[in-house]
Parts: structure tokens; sequence; C-alpha cells
């Protein structure tokens, strides 16, 4: 077609029309026409394992959820002017994973959407201005997510941190500023700081943002104690806690499933996209009782594809398969695995600097004998791991993490022969520890 069939027609054509700051993986990337559980097809037919999508969260083109859409596409798509079943039905399933204090819930159809909209709705609640973000942190695409986001404003063509927003440091016990274990009373001594320079520029504050492990930032778990004794410190300046759960929650974490449990606090605010709709947009925004009648001051908030009857439809199977399907028990298991096999694996090549994460949300680290980052290798690992047919991708301020988030489905076997490849390029000159 004059779209382009092979990867070099297909590459020129969208050369000339999309958008040059949409980037695509891989020097050569790859063309995918299929998925399949935790596998992507290409036109050839040769399956690649898929260790980086969280979005196919339980499985690519896991059957029940695609009937679902397909059949509710076929009775109806309207906006949300109307009453509708499904809508409730999803608020219900949804909201039954949370505590019972976080009981509303606003449905939106990306995360970018729905952190926009909880920035709204602290400012609304607050009357204030200032937001508290991590240093990496990326929450979205809009205007005011890029504001909060280090990852974007502090990174290429960025245009540095706007007056009201102030960035604490990366809570990385590895490399942070603060090393070791019990780092979270240092780190939150960082979020009152960043409190102390609003008020110095008498900016009232509207709430902290954070997600509750930091995936951007290189798959960093926050120190203990750290959420709760920050979260003490923004409300007791009558701020609110928006925890990001985009990518880390839905069961991922194996243990709880939503990242903030791990951490024994309840948030005022907590925002989740991706996985909800297992490749369909459909994101949410999910708060307390008081934040919502704050937020519904007078003025209408309407969205019209926001909790469409398919959307929801959608996100009510996605749910009802990772309870169906023991996805979150199978994310601990086969997390533990993985996680005990990749300590393992540094062991014998210390180039690994370290390995965490929970469930199926893990990460490991490049580096050098001063602990100095590996990128060159990091990239290496990862073009040759695809070459055997597995994708990884990599994050981190310095590009030497490499992300481990695959749908929900992703088995032991699947585990094994992922580590199996991975040994096998460890093994290799250019990986050597110098
Ligand atoms: N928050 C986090 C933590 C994310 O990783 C992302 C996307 N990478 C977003 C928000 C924005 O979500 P979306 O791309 O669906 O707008």
């Amino acid at each position: 077609t004059k779209y382009g069939k092979d990867n070099d027609s297909l590459l020129s054509f969208r050369k000339k029309y999309i958008g040059k700051s949409l980037s695509l993986q891989y020097k050569n990337p790859l063309q995918i026409v299929r998925g399949q559980g935790p596998y992507l097809i290409d036109p050839w037919g040769k399956k690649y394992l898929d260790t980086l999508n969280n979005v196919a969260h339980v499985g690519h083109e896991h059957i029940e959820v695609v009937n679902a859409g397909r059949m509710q596409m076929a009775l109806l798509n309207t906006n949300t002017r109307y009453l509708h079943k499904n809508i409730n039905e999803l608020a219900e399933i949804l909201l039954s994973t949370f505590p019972p204090e976080l009981n509303v819930v606003h449905f939106v159809n990306s995360g970018s959407e729905a952190n926009e909209l909880a920035l709204r709705m602290a400012k609304t609640a607050t009357n204030g201005k200032g937001f508290i973000a991590s240093e990496v942190g990326y929450h979205g695409n809009t205007n005011a997510c890029i504001d909060i986001s280090s990852y974007k404003f502090d990174g290429k063509g960025g245009k540095g941190k706007p007056d009201y927003v102030e960035i604490f440091p990366l809570p990385d016990a590895f490399r942070g500023k603060f090393r070791g274990e019990n780092t979270g009373e240092f780190y939150a001594q960082e979020v009152e700081k960043c409190i102390q320079n609003l008020k110095n520029k008498n900016i009232p504050l509207a709430g902290m943002i954070i997600e509750s492990i930091i995936s951007c930032g290189g798959q960093i778990e926050l120190p203990e104690g750290f959420l709760q004794k920050s979260f003490d410190l923004v409300r007791a300046q009558k701020g609110t806690c928006i925890i990001d759960e985009v990518q880390v929650g839905c069961g991922r974490v194996g243990k709880t499933f939503w990242g903030f449990q791990l951490h024994n606090v309840i948030p005022d605010i907590v925002t989740i996209g991706k996985p909800l709709g297992n490749g369909h947009p459909l994101a949410a925004v999910v708060c307390t009782a008081e934040i919502a009648e704050k937020f519904a001051n007078g003025m209408e908030f309407f969205n019209t594809f926001g909790g469409n009857p398919v959307s929801c439809a959608i996100g009510s199977a996605v749910l009802k398969m990772i309870k169906n399907e023991n996805l979150q028990e199978n994310a601990l298991k086969v997390g533990d695995f993985l996680k005990n096999e990749l300590k393992q694996l540094a062991k014998d090549f210390p180039i690994i600097g370290d390995v965490r994460g929970q469930g199926l949300f893990l990460g490991f680290e490049l580096v050098n004998s001063q602990l100095q980052p590996l990128e060159e290798q990091t990239t290496y690992l990862i073009n040759r791991m695809k070459e055997f047919g597995i994708l990884l991708s990599s994050d981190g301020p310095d590009h030497n993490v490499i992300k481990i988030k695959p749908p929900m489905v992703f088995s032991i076997e699947n585990a094994i022969e992922f580590l199996f490849y991975l040994r096998k390029v460890f093994a290799e000159d250019f990986m050597k520890l110098t």
C-alpha cells in the first residue's frame, strides 16, 4: 500500500507526515501487527517476548477484554450525559479495590488527563497553587503535567522548573543523595525544604504528587517511612497528597493492589491509567468524598469520552480478569522468582549493581566498579536481547536501568527464557566490567 509495507517504506511515509518528536524504539524499529498474551508478533510471524508493556496488563488482546469492547461498541457508545449501568459497574469494581476513605471516581481517557484533573482538584480543594514533586518524575504530556515533571522540564528541550513547583531529590537508596537503609527521614526533610521554599515565595501549597515506585526515575522504591512522613508534612500545611499509580497500579506490585498500600498511607487523590483499559484509552481519578465535594464547586466537569459505555465495559472486564486469573498472585510469584534470579545473576556479573522493585515492577541497574552508570552497555543489552526475540527498555536519569514490567500473565517459563538470554548476553565481551 502507499502507507508502506516493509519497514523502510513505513518509516519513510511516517517521517514525512508524523511529528518528529514522536520517537520509536530501536535504531531499526520493529513493525508489530499482532499481540498475544506476553508476546508481540511481527508481520513475518516472529514472536517477541514483551518484558516492558504494562499497558497490556492482562495480556495482549485478552479475548474477554476484546469481546467486552466489541459487544458494547456494536450496541452503543455515547457521552456520559445519559444513565448507563456500565459506568456504575466499573465504579463499583474499581472502588472495591481501595480503602474505604477513597470512594469517589472520575473517569478520563489517559494518564496525563488523570493527573491534569488531580492537579485541578488539589488546587480547587485547597485554594493553593504550589506543587511538590520528585526529581526525574514524569506525570504526563499536558502543560500542567509537564510543569511538575522534572523528567521533562529538566531534560532536552525543557525550560526548567516553574516558580510554583518545588522538586525534591530522587529518593534513590542506591545512587541518590542519601544512600543505604533508613533514608526515609532524610528524604522527607527534603520535602520539608520544598514546603518552606514555597512559603518563602508566598505560594500557598496545593499538594504533593509522587508515584508509589518512581518509574522514569529508574524503578526507584520509596524508602521506608518516606511517604508517611512526607504526607504528614504536606497535610500540616493543608496540602493534598496525590499518588500516581498510572504505571505501578492494578495488582502489579503483587503484595498489594495499589503501590501506595506498601507504605501504610492513604492518599487524598489517586490517578490510574495505562493498565485499566488494557490498551484502550481509559484512566481514572479516585479521591476522598471531601475532595470530591470541594471540587464540585459549581463549575461543571464535562468529559466527552471519559466513562463512556465502551470504555467502562473494557475496564470492568480488565479488573475481573485480574481477579479471575489470579494475576496479582502471579505478579507476586513470578516477580519474586525473577528478582531472586536477577540477584543471583548480579553475583556472577557484578556489572549489575542493583536489583530492585516489587512484584512485576522490577529494575536492574548497570554500573562500573565506581558505581558510574553504563549507558552504552545498557543499550547494547537491549539491542542484543531484541535479536534473541526479547523486548527490553531502559530508563532512569542516566539511561542505565532496565525496567521490567511485562503483561501480568508473564509466567515462570517466560521468566526462565528471559533469564537464559540475559545470562548469555552478560557473558559477551562488550558486557565485561572494567
Ligand atoms: N504518569 C506516569 C507515571 C506515566 O508513566 C505516564 C506515561 N508514561 C503518565 C502519567 C501519562 O500517561 P499517558 O501517556 O496515558 O497520558
